[in-house]
């Protein structure tokens, strides 16, 4: 029969209802869908050799014809073995095959067949567990590269390879051409139909790695054009037009100079305020690389051209020590900076209310209950959020409406965040958000020293508690869980924070103060131990993860992480980054009774390296990308091919391609351009809104 890319898979030859419906499961539809799906692996079945000729543990096709029936034995309840000597004229080769019942009838005596396997063991007695096998007279896939695809039940690989195959032959050439030819042309990638074909039944190496490098070029390419036509949509808002100016004075008021990497990210918010369209930036720097100057630099800039400032914190303890911070440097340059938290009295809090609504404030921190109805600003011309929060659609709504506007008139957003991702992954995951990176910390910081220890040195590390203590200064000490069971876990061997702060205060530390925070306590109530640990009347704090964003206790010189091996090494450096910002000598020590060597080799890598970056890429490289930003939050399209992780260097080849395309078609207009403007809008259908 003809196939076209439109055949559904039911009018294929040997697909039924019921594997139509299994294929259905994989979403597997019509011909263009089995092309699109691509093998996990591959089968090298070329090399065809006698069982004398086979090498011992390379997977090989033999010749050869079965000489005896099979024999089938029970050997216990789920573990049944099929035996069968079979022959080649020279030799004989013992194959043994696992609960594969149907071999009995599969293989008939005399009859000769081709077997794909690992040949083990020497003359006379050569054996093949589990070869996978086909008739001699009409073979299909010996003497090819075989594909392996991802399966479900009902769908084997063999089923699957024969479609494929057949597809491939008859319609991988009437596959749509998405890439311009002059993409093609200047990055060497083999055309569509090539890679389609070869991608499955690859005829050699090379033949595979130019269908694999095309279609890995294709995915991150219409990834990066739908990036960049969202980006360009969201540009065609108006911002408020803050003119850059001379920033010495403010340089000049700072006890240390800024960092190469601060300068960088001013000037590219800078140049953004400038320019007439709404900013909006991500500053992403690591743990104590000094994201809250850059905020400063913005909230002047923002002043001096008489536009109001909205800073936002996670949390109220950190609204507090940003306003600290910021009024400590900008109330000397003449702006007006004011504070605004549900803690703070009704009167004071009206005060604060009324002076943003009249124009006599110009920079306001706290939570994200400035956004909220009752706050009214004079002339809101920049929002800034520490720490992981992102504006939804709706939100960016609610803010146009803060600033005033109709709608197309957007306040500036300046987004900073402590999660390192590596550098050519942050372009992508914050699709429309601008980036600036700052990778470097500023001079002089002691790296924080970090330990791995098991059990055994459980007594020493409490002796080591006290002398931090002795010397005055202060100890995080980190549990994964609050309760003494969590679903699925041993929980014995978990360090329950309640049990595990009063055995520490009781037993351990009788003559300590210790104090206990985690994620279930009213906020009121996380607040106030965290003010007091702030504040020194706590000599330890016993906490779940809620310490991981940017508290800063300086006076803080140890923390200690139970089961460390329960957290990422991302998370496990962000905990890090609360110690080390003081002048004392400050430690970590990671604490698992794991003995696995891989666990124990991921958790190494924090011992030696304290570059977030680094350690955010050996984390994507054990966890992947998935795990990595939890689950596909950032709402991208599925990568089929591509690995974001692994591909880097085409990731980044894609993405200029795409930014020199658009240069040339920003809408992708023209004709030619046509089916790769339609794809890229299939891709990003959940994003259909923002296309619109
Ligand atoms: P983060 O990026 O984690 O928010 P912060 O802005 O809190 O970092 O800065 C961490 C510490 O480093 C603060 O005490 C800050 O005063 C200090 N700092 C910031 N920039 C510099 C610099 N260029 N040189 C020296 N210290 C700096
Ligand atoms: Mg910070």
């Amino acid at each position: 029969m003809d196939i076209c890319r439109t055949t559904r898979v039911e009018e294929l030859p040997g697909v039924g209802k019921v594997r139509a419906a299994a294929l259905a499961r994989l979403g597997l539809e019509t011909a263009e869908d089995l092309l699109r799906y691509f093998p996990r692996s591959y089968e090298d079945r070329r090399k065809l050799c006698t069982i004398d000729e086979a090498p011992v543990g390379s997977p090989v096709c033999v010749r050869a014809m079965v000489a005896e029936s099979p024999r089938r034995t029970y050997i216990r309840k789920g573990l049944e073995l099929t035996k069968v000597k079979v022959v080649d004229g020279h030799s004989s080769l013992e194959l043994t095959f696992f609960n594969q019942s149907y071999v009995k009838n599969a293989l008939v005596p005399g009859e000769s067949y081709i077997f794909y396997g690992a040949v083990e063991g020497l003359p006379p007695r050569r054996q093949m567990n589990n070869p996978v096998f086909e008739r001699e007279d009409h073979p299909r896939f010996t003497g090819r590269i075989l594909p392996v695809y991802p399966l479900t039940s009902g769908v084997s690989n063999s089923l699957l390879a024969g479609l494929t195959l057949r597809c491939a032959e008859q319609c991988a050439q009437d596959m749509p051409e998405l890439l311009p030819a002059e993409v093609r042309q200047a990055h060497r990638l083999a055309a569509a139909g090539y890679a389609y074909q070869h991608i499955h039944f690859p005829a050699d190496e090379e033949a595979l790695n130019l269908a694999r490098r095309r279609l890995i070029f294709e995915e991150l390419f219409l990834l990066s054009c739908g990036l960049a036509l969202l980006r360009e949509r969201r540009s065609t808002g108006v911002g408020p037009v803050i003119p850059q100016m001379d920033l010495d004075a403010f340089r000049a008021s700072l006890p240390f100079s800024l960092t190469g990497a601060q300068e960088k990210a001013i000037g590219e918010a800078a140049a953004d305020m400038a320019s007439g369209k709404p900013m909006n930036r991500l500053v992403q720097g690591d743990v104590g690389s000094g994201k809250t100057m850059v905020a400063a630099a913005c909230a002047l800039l923002a002043g001096r051209a008489g536009w109001q400032t909205a800073l936002m914190a996670p949390t109220e303890l950190l609204a507090e020590q940003h306003f600290r911070t910021l009024s400590g440097v900008l109330t000397p340059l003449g702006l007006r900076v004011g504070l605004l938290t549900g803690g703070q009295k009704a009167a004071e809090k009206r005060a604060v209310k009324a002076a943003l609504a009249s124009g006599e404030l110009d920079l306001v921190v706290g939570t994200h209950a400035l956004l909220s109805t009752g706050v009214d600003f004079a002339k809101l011309g920049l929002v800034i959020t520490d720490e992981q929060h992102r504006f939804g659609v709706g939100q960016r709504a609610a803010l146009a409406e803060k600033a005033g506007g109709d709608g197309v008139f957007l306040p500036h957003v300046l987004v900073m965040s402590a999660t390192p991702i590596p550098r050519t992954l942050a372009l992508i995951i914050y699709g429309d958000l601008d980036v600036s990176i700052i990778d470097q910390l500023p001079p002089g910081r002691q790296p924080v020293e970090t330990f791995l220890v098991g059990e055994d040195k459980r007594q020493r590390m409490y002796g080591f508690v006290r002398r931090q203590v002795s010397e005055g200064r202060q100890v995080y000490l980190v549990c994964p869980a609050v309760e003494e069971a969590e679903e699925g876990m041993p929980s014995a061997h978990l360090k329950a924070a309640t049990t595990y702060a009063q055995h520490l205060q009781t037993e351990i530390f009788p003559d300590l103060r210790v104090g206990l925070v985690h994620g279930k306590m009213k906020p009121k109530d996380k607040e106030r131990v965290m003010a007091a640990f702030a504040g020194g009347e706590l000599d330890v704090l016993v906490s779940t993860t809620v310490i991981e964003v940017g508290v800063d206790v300086p006076n803080a010189s140890l923390i200690i992480v139970e089961n460390a091996e329960r957290f990422g090494l991302s998370q496990l450096h962000q905990l890090r980054g609360r110690v080390g910002r003081g002048k004392h000598q400050s430690y970590c020590v990671l604490v698992t009774s794991n003995r696995s060597q891989e666990t124990r080799e991921r958790l190494k890598t924090l011992t030696r390296t304290t570059d977030g970056f680094r350690i955010a890429e050996e984390d994507l490289k054990l966890r992947g990308p998935g795990d990595f930003f939890g689950q596909r939050q950032h709402g991208l399209p599925q990568l089929h091919i591509a690995d974001l992780a692994g591909d880097t260097r085409v990731l980044k080849e894609a993405q200029e391609a795409a930014g020199e395309l658009l240069e040339q078609d920003p809408d992708l207009e023209q004709p030619e351009h046509r089916p790769l403007r339609q794809q890229i809008e299939r891709l990003f259908a959940q994003q259909a809104d923002r296309f619109n």
